[in-house]
């Protein structure tokens, strides 16, 4: 029986890297890969997955209201994996599960599990929800604890305390922190004020 994996992790945490390997793994069996990558924004098409250790591949993106299952080239693959899966709508996460489980094909989703306010993205709270498998990839803090919040920062290194889940053509970066370094940061910045 097919699964649907969920493998989720803090920035910067190797995720599409992790991802890009177990295509890798999957295509040295023989095996056709579907990549997929929701849009943040409305570039459609084709898009290229690079990972900061350098892998990269094609990747099909997929739009907010695009039907997983319409698009889904199911007789032409044996597995799916999808980067940035967080940004995935719950009705595409219910078709990955379809997928899964009608068709037999696995399905293996990476992302983050929260954004930089410490909430579930919604295609990650509906892969909890729904998943077969659900694995953290690890990385670690400044202080090197393990990483669970994804801090925002803007341009002058304030951490982001407001504004939108998510954030397009913004210059502000993002970093993988414990919630304890997260929490002092925000209480040390308030002080500064
Ligand atoms: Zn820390």
């Amino acid at each position: 029986m097919a699964k649907l994996y969920f493998k989720f992790g803090a920035m910067n945490s190797s995720k599409t890297a992790n991802a890009l390997m177990t295509k890798f793994n999957y295509e040295e069996k023989g095996k056709r890969v579907w990549l997929i990558k929701p849009a943040i924004d409305d570039r459609d098409g084709i898009e290229t997955i690079k990972s900061r250790i350098g892998l990269q591949a094609t990747a099909q993106v997929i739009q907010k209201d695009d039907s997983i299952l319409d698009l889904c080239p199911i007789k032409e693959i044996d597995v799916i994996i999808c980067d940035e899966c967080q940004f995935l709508t719950e009705s595409q996460v219910d078709d990955l599960r379809i997928i899964v489980s009608d068709f037999d094909i696995p399905v293996l989703c990476f992302g983050l599990r929260s954004d930089f306010l410490t909430h579930l993205f919604p295609g990650s709270r509906r892969l909890f929800e729904l998943a077969d498998s659900i694995t953290e990839i690890k990385s670690i803090c400044r202080c090197g604890s393990k990483a669970t919040v994804n801090a925002r920062f803007d341009e002058e290194g304030n951490i982001q305390t407001t504004g939108d889940q998510v954030l397009i053509g913004g210059n502000d970066t993002y970093e993988g922190l414990c919630w304890s370094c997260y929490h002092r940061m925000i209480n040390e910045q308030l002080k500064r004020k």
